[in-house]
């Protein structure tokens, strides 16, 4: 089996009482777009911070192109930071006003010494086109610029020194919904033109459909589902996921009208005494005694590889269709 470029095992991340990722295990193929989804307070977030290293992690493993990562100093860290790069929700934030495009993309290439001054600019004109922004946007400040275009020129920042894994965390919901679209084309274009292998982190299923060639679901920092795209929006087999994807809206009127939306009680546990059990069970419509008091491993269902935590999942992949 190729080596994944991202290998996450046992991730732990804890902020103080606050139990943000239990132990996660995950992996990223070579060119893959893995997305992962859950609801606001799953942990996704804080997941993509430790694997790009933006936070420390508690315990457990982050290898990048087989190096781990989770315990490596600032220093230990820094050359090895051009194979790794993340995108985030807001560009307002996450890049520098005070310098101009040209500067910001070029960035990493002067950290990391590539090139030359010559070749960076070249590189920079490059990017700026691989974006689809003119070349004299490079002489420009952030604040000039739609949120569509800062966020394209945080792709070619995060880009520019070739990394061979993308985090991108929720890269367009900070947008208006009109350059939405065009930016999720954009991350697309760039990932089969470039083929570096992605960690798509959002709450959003649309655009993980059209993005991801697998999925992960997260919830109350745990993963409860894997599975090929096409595998877990067909069939998807937690309750959770269920419920999640009864939530999504679908292109096609007729159909979302007589869809049946599962609807969940309460609101996500508190991460800081999250339930025994199945973390799952005091929202679960189809809970049993046994989910509140034994943990449901994560375990591979069905023919195609899924893997599924829940007692009432059978080996062979059938379970509680819900809705
Ligand atoms: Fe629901 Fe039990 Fe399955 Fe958890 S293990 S999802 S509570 S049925």
């Amino acid at each position: 089996m190729t080596r994944p470029v991202l290998e996450v095992v046992d991730l732990v991340k804890h902020f103080g009482a606050v139990r943000a990722v239990d132990g996660v295990s995950l992996a990223v193929a070579p060119g893959e777009v893995l997305g992962l989804v859950g609801e606001s307070g799953s942990g996704k977030t804080t997941l993509g911070r430790c694997a790009t290293r933006l936070v420390a992690v508690t315990s457990g493993h982050v290898r990048i192109n087989g190096t781990d990562i989770a315990k490596l100093s600032r220093r230990q860290l820094r050359p090895l930071r051009r194979h790794f790069n993340m995108v985030f929700q807001d560009p307002s934030s996450s890049l520098n006003p005070r310098m101009t495009v040209a500067d910001i993309v070029s960035e990493p290439l002067r950290l990391h010494r590539i090139g030359t001054g010559a070749s960076r600019r070249s590189r920079v004109n490059h990017l700026l086109d691989q974006v689809g922004l003119p070349a004299g946007v490079g002489r420009r400040y952030p604040h000039e610029l739609s949120g569509g275009q800062r966020q394209r020129v945080s792709l070619a920042r995060a880009l520019s020194a070739g990394p061979a894994l993308l985090v991108a965390d929720e890269p367009t919901s900070a947008l208006d919904v009109s350059v939405q679209a065009s930016v999720l084309n954009l991350i697309g274009r760039l990932q089969s033109d470039l083929g570096f292998a992605c960690l798509f982190v959002t709450h959003d299923l649309a655009s993980v459909e059209f993005l991801a060639q697998r999925v992960a679901v997260m919830y109350l920092g745990v993963l409860v589902e894997v599975a090929a795209r096409r595998e877990l929006f067909a069939t998807p087999r937690h309750p959770y996921t269920q419920a999640l994807l009864s939530a999504a809206p679908i292109p096609d009127p007729p159909a979302q009208r007589t869809r049946r939306r599962i609807v969940l009680t309460g609101d996500i546990p508190s991460p800081v005494d999250p339930p025994a059990g199945c973390r799952f069970h005091t929202r679960c419509p189809v809970a049993v005694d046994e989910c509140r008091v034994v943990v449901p491993p994560l375990r591979p269902v069905g023919p195609a590889g899924a893997l599924v935590a829940c007692h009432l999942v059978a080996d062979d992949g059938t379970g509680p269709r819900l809705g």
